[in-house]
């Protein structure tokens, strides 16, 4: 018993200088010793320990007023590599990234989720291995691969409880890839990992509470406090998307009338507009009468176009979903009072201020209390690379925490 609490101490003061020495641009086993208040002694192994492993870069020595110069380093993020994956039916992307989530490579290819779930595994462990090769990472420089999945995810089982975009249910998806590929391997939703993205690296860095909303072909919430994503009781927190907005609206892939998603997200604004141009009540004029077919994010561009020229009934359709939008984000700051608020997907991403400044608007109108609140929404810092650098993110936790 006395050796593992000793065992557990040594990991625990190793991981705490570790974290100390990626927090700064530079230091050395004084400021360490100031910092982490452990012995100077301690500091002087587990530095030796760190340096050996490659985890420390030495940059120079530092000045003294007597005696001896301290020797001066840095953390030295190439130590080790993680491949974060974004796993989604239609495409499926392949990143290196280093301990401070810089993507040093990324590449794409077609998932084809419908060949099931056997082939699509081993296809990505293919990828994989060939992607290691490509790079010349070796196995010792490699950490672990982290996998984020659209889907609700169990990561503590490592399943994938259901995805509509698969078509799957209860796939063990960490530990088939882990047997595949012998590499310690994380998973988690999409989502939580777009968030984690966003707060570790992104728009919320500098916040300690995070709504991240994923307004994309569906809407997507995920809740972060402290670090850590909220989980809920069944791995189905936060779904904004499916929460009931229309009395007898359209139908929802949930099979459900008047979900959220169906009135405000970017395929329901897309279909909309499409119905619109089909039924006449839209002219069909320039590019508007091509979006039919389209990629959404193409689609949705030509819409915010027209926005922007003050077309009336493309500005009611915005108007409508940016109203229930609003109104839906107003609930929810009432529910988790966040610091901040991060809008991440393509419609986010496309919007040149004629839809988000709806939901602005209907929000501030709708919310409760809001003179007590300092809430802030702002747009996504990183993107499409939310989700490849929230999935690294969950890896690291198992090196620095
Ligand atoms: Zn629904």
């Amino acid at each position: 018993m006395k050796t593992a609490n000793r065992e557990f101490m040594r990991e625990w003061n190793r991981k705490l200088v570790l974290r100390q020495i990626r927090k700064e641009k530079e230091t050395s086993q004084i400021n360490l010793v100031k910092k982490t208040k452990l012995s100077a002694g301690t500091i002087v192994n587990i530095t030796k320990q760190l340096r050996k492993e490659g985890f420390i870069r030495y940059t120079g020595k530092g000045k003294s007023l007597s005696g001896r110069r301290p020797e001066k380093f840095c953390f030295n993020s190439d130590a080790r590599h993680v491949i974060s994956v974004a796993l989604f039916a239609l495409e499926t992307k392949i990143s290196v990234i280093d301990l401070n989530g810089k993507i040093k490579h990324k590449l794409s290819y077609p998932t084809e989720h419908e060949k099931g779930e056997k082939t699509v595994l081993t296809n990505l462990a293919k990828q994989v291995k060939s992607t290691l090769l490509k790079y010349s990472i070796p196995k010792e420089k490699l950490n672990s691969l982290s996998v984020s999945i659209e889907g609700s995810v169990d990561e503590e089982t490592g399943c994938l409880k259901i995805s509509s975009h698969f078509g799957w249910k209860n796939v063990p998806v960490r530990d088939t890839l882990e047997k595949m590929l012998g590499c310690k391997t994380f998973i988690e939703s999409e989502g939580r990992a777009m968030a984690l993205g966003e707060y570790y690296f992104g728009a919320g860095k500098k916040a300690d509470s995070m709504l991240c909303v994923d307004i994309d072909s569906g809407i997507g919430t995920a809740f972060i406090k402290n670090g850590e994503v909220y989980h809920g009781a069944h791995n189905l927190e936060a779904e904004l998307g499916h929460s009931l907005v229309l009395e007898d609206g359209p139908l929802c892939r949930c099979g459900r009338k008047g979900c959220l998603e169906v009135v405000s997200s970017g395929s329901a604004i897309i279909k909309r507009t499409e119905e619109m141009v089909r039924t006449g009540r839209i002219k069909k004029q320039g590019s508007l009468a091509k979006i039919s077919g389209l990629p959404e994010r193409e689609a949705i561009r030509i819409i915010f176009e027209m926005a922007e020229k003050k077309d009336a009934a493309v500005l009611k359709i915005l108007e409508d979903a940016g109203y229930y939008l609003g109104l839906s984000i107003a609930n929810m700051i009432t529910y988790v009072d966040p610091e901040i608020i991060v809008l991440t997907g393509y419609v986010s991403e496309e919007d040149p201020g004629v839809f988000l400044n709806i939901v602005d608007k209907v929000y501030k109108e709708k919310l409760f209390l809001p003179n007590m609140r300092k809430t802030k929404i702002v747009k996504s810092a990183l993107g499409e690379d939310s989700v490849l650098i929230g999935g690294a993110a969950v890896a690291y936790k198992g090196i620095f925490e």
